[in-house]
Parts: structure tokens; sequence; C-alpha cells
């Protein structure tokens, strides 16, 4: 839920209840994980691990040591869920579709996944204990929104608005029945319909708009509804996890921009180019890994690596990192990074301002841990005030193509966390804002629980 319109609507007085809990409460923003955003926001406010340690930023991932992109899947997390820390302490506890999660095979308490999640990951519907997940299908049914990309492109917007107030509805039924019945000491409920929402109603048009206000307002409602099941020394935590913008990048345009640099930098000879697609082409799909998506272009010195919109991501074919690198670490490894942020900060874009990119970002700034090598070498942040259908450079000419995605509205950082009490009692915050790893911490020192350190649990691939 996006920060400065829940703001807005506070102040129009159609949040009541988030008015009454920052009225009563403190609030700070709350920071996404730089340049990868929610692509680790989650898997690091639920392990308690930063992007770095838990290897997860994006839906894909390169597999490390290969060219092979693959769908990422929960059970490859560097990490252990604070649940299940928490059931180790003893601890009962009720979560429902806390995105990227998993029905862990050390479930302990009662664990719904991917009921009704904006990315479902798991690409089903699974609960714990065994048999909830049918018990919860027949008294609540399924979540109206199975996908709300499908349901917008068959069935327009307004019919989107519809079922994502209806399942905000089932969704307080289910959760509110789950906090009822069930024993706990801790209890996390999810909404992802503001981020349905986010994606598909952000719009110019007013009409647009305001479906995305209702769907806040409801939220808002359904947030009351929870407050009512809990006990006068319960704690109430709210985090409003990101905030959503114009879907305006250049991402879409980021692969034949990296070719054509590509072929500036230091385009491989023919012979190793034909090898290349000689390899690629009698592999045997057998020996692809699981969630195989596609399989990079090893002869190229770079490529377009995935990475959660909208920063594009750059990895570099290192020598020694991937199988037939390019680029030897060390002085080769920095005067391309140095020649690439050149090169992309001079992209211009015809029809916007100018430059295109922002910011170009090196990953080993922004993180650390030993899952950096799960991560991209660059990170890409577009200027966001335009469209980018056109790109433009000395080096690379001139690279067109519309973004043909159904979605309107795009992540971007600035999130809230309202805590219960004055500031005495908010968690400590370095400066004005607090990230991911706060929030988990906040939640283990409510538990009294000593969170995993880093490098308990590496990212793998079974
Ligand atoms: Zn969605
Ligand atoms: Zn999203």
């Amino acid at each position: 839920m996006d920060r400065e319109l829940a703001l807005t609507l506070v102040d129009a007085g159609r949040m009541p209840v988030l008015a009454a809990l920052l009225d009563a409460g403190t609030a700070v923003p709350f920071a996404s994980p730089p340049a990868v955003l929610v692509g680790a926001s989650w898997p690091t406010i639920w392990t308690g691990l930063a992007a770095g340690d838990h290897g997860r930023a994006a839906p894909e991932v390169l597999l490390p040591g290969t060219y092979d992109v693959v769908r990422w899947r929960p059970e490859h997390i560097g990490g252990t869920a604070l649940w299940h820390q928490a059931a180790r302490a003893g601890k009962r506890y009720v979560v429902v579709d806390v995105p990227h999660s998993v029905v862990g095979a050390d479930a302990a308490g009662v664990e719904v996944v991917d009921w009704g999640s904006h990315d479902r990951e798991t690409g089903r519907f699974s609960a714990w204990p065994d048999g909830l997940a049918d018990e919860l299908l027949q008294r609540f049914g399924p979540h109206p929104v199975e996908s709300c990309d499908a349901l917008v492109r068959d069935d327009g917007a307004s019919a989107l608005e519809a079922a994502l107030l209806d399942g905000i509805e089932r969704r307080v039924e289910l959760a509110t029945a789950l906090l009822a019945e069930q024993e706990w000491d801790f209890a996390w409920i999810v909404f992802s319909e503001s981020h349905c929402a986010g994606h598909h109603l952000w719009n110019a048009d007013p009409a647009a708009r305001e479906s995305l206000l209702r769907v806040y307002e409801a939220l808002d409602h359904a947030l009351g509804a929870l407050r009512e099941e809990l006990d006068g020394d319960d704690q109430l935590l709210v985090l409003l996890s990101h905030g959503i913008g114009p879907h305006h990048d250049g991402t879409h345009l980021l692969g034949e921009v990296l070719r054509r640099l590509d072929d500036a930098w230091a385009r491989a000879g023919a012979w190793t180019r034909t090898a290349e697609r000689v390899r690629r082409r009698l592999r045997r799909p057998a020996s692809r890994p699981d969630g195989w998506v596609r399989t990079l272009d090893g002869s190229r010195s770079f490529f377009r690596a995935p990475n959660s919109a909208p920063y594009g991501a750059v990895r570099l074919n290192v020598h020694g990192r991937e199988p037939r690198g390019r680029i030897a670490p060390g002085e080769q490894y920095e005067a391309c990074l140095g020649w690439l942020t050149h090169e992309l900060r001079t992209l211009a874009n015809p029809a916007g301002p100018t430059p295109a990119v922002r910011r170009v970002l090196r990953t080993s700034d922004l993180h650390e841990g030993p899952a950096l090598a799960w991560l991209p070498d660059l990170f890409v942040e577009w200027e966001t005030d335009a469209p980018i259908e056109a790109l433009e450079s000395p080096t690379i000419g001139r690279v067109t193509g519309t973004y043909t995605g159904l979605r309107t509205g795009d992540h971007r950082s600035g999130g809230l966390l309202v805590t219960p009490g004055p500031a005495t009692s908010a968690p400590e915050a370095s400066d004005a804002e607090v990230d991911a790893t706060v929030v988990a911490r906040a939640i283990a020192t409510s538990l009294g629980l000593e969170l995993e350190p880093p490098g308990h649990v590496a990212p793998r691939f079974p």
C-alpha cells in the first residue's frame, strides 16, 4: 500500500482505522531494500536476513555458475522463516499469505500459503496442518483473484476492483476465523489486494484512481475488523510494505541496449559465437535445471539479468564465476563496470527527461553477504517521469519498443511501519527510516526470540 496515497486518505477521513492507529502509535517510514525493492523485502522481513544473505531479489534468478535463468522457488531461500524459528522456542502462530513463503517441513502452527497472494510463487494454495486447505476452501472459497493480470486482461479494471473487494472480505472472514479459533502467540496476516490494485488501477484516469482508493478504504475497514480480534495486551504492528507509481521504465529495452553495447565493448569472434550457438542448440532439455526459463548467451561480456521492477539489472560474464567468462576479475571487471555505467548514463529518452537513467548502482555498494553471487552486478534506475519508448546514444544508435505489459503501476520504495505506543517503544532506527531487517527484529523482540544469524542457511537449488 502506497504511503503517500494512504496518508492522503487518512487526511480526507477515508481511512479512519489507520488514522486512529497513527494517533495512538508511532509511524516510521519504511525503506525497501535498495534496487531490489519488493523482490527482497518480504523474504527479509520473514527471515531477518538481508538480500545478500537470503539471495532472493526477483521472481527469476541467474543460477550461479551457469547461464541458466530459473524461476525462484521459496524453497531456495537462504534463511529460516521467523515463525519456524519461533516454533522451536515453543511459540504458536497463525500465518496467512506471507509473500514468497512456503509451508515448511518443520511447520508447527497454522500456515496458509498462496490462498490469495499476488505472486503465487508456489503455484498452488497450500496450508498446514493437513486438511486445513480443504476446510478453508469449503468455508471461505477460493480467493476471487487467481491472477490479477489475467483478470484485468479478460474482464477489465472494474471487474478487478470488484473481485479485489470481494477478496478482502473473504480474507477478513478467513483470518478472523483463524484468529478466533486457533491458539497463537503470534499472527501474521498479509493483504496483497493493494499490490494487485497498485499494478492495475494506478492510472492518470480519475475513475481508475478512485477504484484504487476504494480498495484502500476496504483494507482500512479490514484492519478494523482484525483489530476487533485482539486482546488488550496484544501488540499490533501494521506495515505498508512499499509504494506504487507509474509504470515508466526502460527495462523492456535493456536487453537490446546491452547487446549493442556488448558489440561496441568487445564482440566475441565468429568462432566463439558459433560455438555458443551450437552448444545451446544441442543441449538436451533433460539437462536443464528445475524451473528453467531461458539460457543466456555465454559469448557475451554482459547481459540483462533478472530483477524486480522497476530497476533494470546487468550481470557481467566474469571469468572464474561464469562457465565461459569473458571479463577478467579485478582491473577489467572494474573497467567494464565503469564503461557500462557511463554508457547507460548517456542514454537519452527522445520523448522524456534526459538522461533516461537516473543512476547506475553497483550491487556491491548496496548489498553484502554470501548470497551476493545470486544478485546482478549493476542496477539501472530509470527516470520514471515519462514512458520510455526509445533510447539513444552515440554508441547504440536508437533502440525502440513499447512496453506491452498490462500494468499501469509499478513498485517504488516508500512504505510505512506503524507501531503501538509512543516513539520510545518503536523499533530502534539508525535515522529517519527503518528497513526490512528492523521489522523482523521488532517482531522477534516482541516474541523474546533471537533470530538465526546470517550464513546459517545458504540459498540452494535442490
Ligand atoms: Zn496481483
Ligand atoms: Zn508487484
